[in-house]
């Protein structure tokens, strides 16, 4: 059976070759310590071994090795260190009130009365959404895509809205996007099952089109009463419709992102959606910095 420090280094080649695959030139690690070049599409972990499919010691992140050294993480060693918190990038912290915040005291989609106050559990919430028709997105689906995850998560994922798979499957985040987005969570040391994992719209957009601002408007209560039953500490907002909506603010992804946005002891920090770096790999590099602030801030929570 593969030991604790072989699962994280599998999971760190497995990384390092996705990113050579991508076409990146380097990596940064999450340590901040180290920069490694990357040489053209070929197996960086690889080229750096010689003959071995796995980072060498000098090229594993050193958190990864930290959690091999943890207790209880089979194959740790007798030397029990904490897990390593990677350094994140220094953001900017701005102080707003949050659009779902309950002092929100603007006429924003959020301040609306829906009678979901009265429901005190997600299952409530959910059984409320079934057979919704408060928008014409109603017609074309499968599964209404409420949510998953820990329903006392202190980290919760808030993306845009079910793709072809999730509609299938009734739950979010489980199409190739949302298989990405694992790997990132892997990579850093966040358990999917730790966390929650919702989306401004509950029912598929027809081809994926951009939800409209009357279906946002009309599916928004749901996931403001989500937010108010989780209580989460931290929010990543996954691209721009989640960004804009959560902290009801106008703006490009690339001015949003790299910034965290607080109402007292909630974080919001937005990042491009995983779809995002499917597309373009460019946004590889912001999406792992934004990570490596979530996962701080996460395990500060
Ligand atoms: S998208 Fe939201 S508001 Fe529209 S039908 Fe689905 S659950 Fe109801």
């Amino acid at each position: 059976m593969a030991s604790g420090r072989d699962e994280a280094r599998k999971l760190a080649a497995e990384y390092f070759r996705q990113l050579g695959e991508a076409g990146e030139a380097e990596v940064y690690m999450p340590s901040g310590e180290m920069r490694t070049r990357l040489e053209g599409r070929a197996s960086p972990v690889a080229s750096q071994s010689g003959t071995s499919p796995e980072p060498s010691a000098a090229t594993a992140p050193s958190r990864t090795d930290a959690r091999a050294a943890a207790p209880g993480v089979p194959g740790g060693g007798s030397a029990p260190a904490p897990p390593k918190t990677p350094d994140a990038p220094e953001v900017e912290i701005i102080r707003v009130k949050l659009a779902f915040s309950s002092e929100a005291t603007t006429s924003d989609m959020f301040a609306k009365s829906t009678g979901l106050e009265a429901c005190t559990t997600l299952e409530e919430v959910e059984a409320r959404t079934v057979g919704c028709q408060n928008c014409e997105l109603a017609g074309g689906r499968t599964n209404v895509v409420f949510g998953a995850g820990n329903p006392n998560a202190r980290l919760m994922f808030v993306g845009e809205a079910p793709g072809r798979d999730e509609d299938i499957q009734g739950i979010p985040f489980v199409g190739r996007a949302g298989q990405l987005l694992n790997k990132i969570l892997e990579a850093a040391e966040i358990e999917r099952d730790d966390v929650y994992i919702a989306n401004i719209i509950k029912c598929r957009p027809p081809n994926n089109r951009t939800p409209l601002t009357n279906e946002i408007e009309a599916c928004i209560p749901y996931l403001g009463r989500q937010v108010a039953l989780i209580a989460p500490k931290v929010i990543c907002t996954l691209g721009l419709p989640a960004t804009q909506t959560l902290l009801g603010i106008r703006g490009s992804m690339g001015s949003m992102r790299g910034k965290m946005y607080v109402e007292g002891d909630v974080k919001v920090i937005p990042t491009y959606h995983p779809a995002a770096a499917l597309r373009d790999p460019k946004y590889k590099r912001p999406i792992w910095d934004d990570f490596q602030l979530i996962k701080r801030e996460y395990d500060s929570a």
